[in-house]
């Protein structure tokens, strides 16, 4: 199963649905991202410098069956590293650890709150796309404001907008303001995050009785039903897992449709309640 591809604002191809390894040790990152795009026809991995598996997801291109240029790699820009000259020896960093000569996508990861710091970052990100050192280039966790100031300063326009999306929390202002400057929205957490033991609300969206009664209905997990609302609503998306079946299942979305009524029923779960950072607050 291949997931289909949505054109960013430069002609890019990005598949509509990727695997994140966020909180992935590099053993489980080689393993599964080996897995998906061997055995589960992934074409699209999330990563980040934060993340410390750069290393592991280049091992595991390089060992799979698929030409580099068949494969959609992302990562980001860390919060340390904005500026010119740390965010120009960022990405020869990333490339070094990833072993590759471009990733596909460049993030700011968190456009943290400074306009001038992240203006001088950007225009340093416009020099990464001209050196083919990324493809294409794009933001993390922009919401208004920085992305004013993003557009203000630069000549190019962000190709991604990548944020904390999911049933709990839709977006839908950002996801406008984003769309009417051609910027695809991409949704980490799609699936309410990662939760430790006794976290009552990361993960909380599976188990939710709405998605578990459409998923009933359809024949589907909980997982693939959330995914496919992701797909639906047109965002790009990038469920994290360390287990082959469920990467297996995520991406198997393909051959069934939520109908008008499960998309209403899934718009109504709409709370607010975010399971990452704000980014108003991540300085
Ligand atoms: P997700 O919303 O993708 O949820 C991951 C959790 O869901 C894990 O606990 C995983 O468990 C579980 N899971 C995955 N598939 C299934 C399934 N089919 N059935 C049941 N449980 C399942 O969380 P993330 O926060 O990791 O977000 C996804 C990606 O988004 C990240 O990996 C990263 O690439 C990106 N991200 C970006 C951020 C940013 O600031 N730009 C911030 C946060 C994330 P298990 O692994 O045990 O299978």
């Amino acid at each position: 199963m291949t997931a289909p591809t949505i054109t960013l604002n430069n002609g890019l191809e990005i598949p509509q649905i990727g695997l994140g390894v966020f909180q992935t040790s590099p053993e489980d990152t080689e393993r599964i991202v080996r897995y998906a795009i061997d055995e589960a026809g992934y074409r699209h991995i999330d990563g980040a410098k934060v993340y410390r598996n750069e290393e592991a997801v280049g091992r595991a291109v390089r060992a799979s069956s698929i030409p580099r240029e068949e494969l959609f790699i992302t990562t980001k820009l860390w919060n340390d590293d904005h500026g010119r000259d740390r965010a120009l020896a960022a990405i020869d960093a990333s490339l070094e650890r990833l072993g590759m000569d471009y990733v596909d996508l460049y993030l700011v990861h968190w456009p943290l709150g400074d306009p001038a710091e992240l203006a001088e970052t950007w225009l340093a990100m416009e020099e990464i796309l001209a050196a083919g050192k990324a493809r294409s280039i794009g933001v993390s966790n922009h919401l208004p404001e920085h992305l004013e100031t993003v557009l203000g300063v630069g000549t190019v326009v962000p190709a991604v907008n990548q944020i904390e999306l999911h049933p709990n929390l839709q977006q839908l202002e950002l996801r406008e303001l984003d769309a009417a400057h051609g910027i695809v929205t991409e949704s980490w957490s799609p699936l309410g995050g990662t939760a430790r033991p006794g976290d009552p609300i990361r993960n909380a969206i599976l188990a939710n009785p709405v998605i578990t009664g459409i998923a009933e209905a359809h024949g589907r997990s909980p997982a693939q039903v959330i995914i496919r609302w992701h797909v639906q609503n047109g965002l790009v998306v990038i469920p994290k897992t360390t287990h082959e079946d469920r990467a297996a299942q995520n991406i198997d979305v393909f051959d069934f449709e939520l109908t008008e009524t499960d998309l209403a029923a899934i718009a109504a779960l709409e709370n607010g309640v975010r399971v990452g950072p704000h980014p108003a607050e991540v300085r």
